[in-house]
């Protein structure tokens, strides 16, 4: 049973990866985040536009590398898009800790977030899945403008 979820989750990923929902460019963004995570070479670039509420009213991304990161970004930016900002912080701390603390029970809330769970067994991937949610936090900390983050510290 284990191994037929392990490889559903894989499937869900292979397939967002490869037609990755929400790509493209956001004309009229508020905010463009640019991240790098150097360890696996992976890129993206997030376009964030704001309702009058400050919650997600569209968010788009481009960009490249592993089927993980890519992955990551596609289904976060479904997951993200129309959610309060407050929603938007809440998903970011329950997506970290799924994939970086040891516990099957990642919470409901997250949905086909949950497939991600699978990296936490691999540190080095973990950088990888988190590089959206980097970039989406950077987004909403500055609100308007550029910005790029990097998964590796100056
Ligand atoms: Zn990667």
């Amino acid at each position: 049973m284990m191994q037929e979820i392990e490889e559903l989750y894989q499937e869900v990923i292979l397939d967002h990866s490869r037609r990755p929902r929400n790509f493209g460019e956001l004309p009229d963004a508020a905010v463009r985040v640019h991240g790098d995570n150097p360890a696996c070479g992976d890129e993206i670039h997030l376009a964030v536009k704001f309702d009058a509420n400050g919650g997600l009213e569209d968010i788009k991304f481009t960009g490249r590398g592993c089927a993980i990161s890519q992955a990551s970004a596609s289904l976060m930016t479904m997951k993200l898009k129309g959610k309060s900002h407050a929603e938007v912080m809440e998903m970011l701390r329950a997506f970290h800790d799924m994939v970086t603390k040891g516990t099957n029970d990642a919470p409901k809330s997250l949905g086909d977030l949950r497939v991600m769970s699978g990296v936490r067994k691999f540190p080095q991937r973990v950088k990888c899945a988190m590089l959206p949610w980097r970039a989406v936090e950077q987004a909403l900390e500055q609100g308007a403008g550029e910005a790029t983050i990097s998964t590796e510290p100056d």
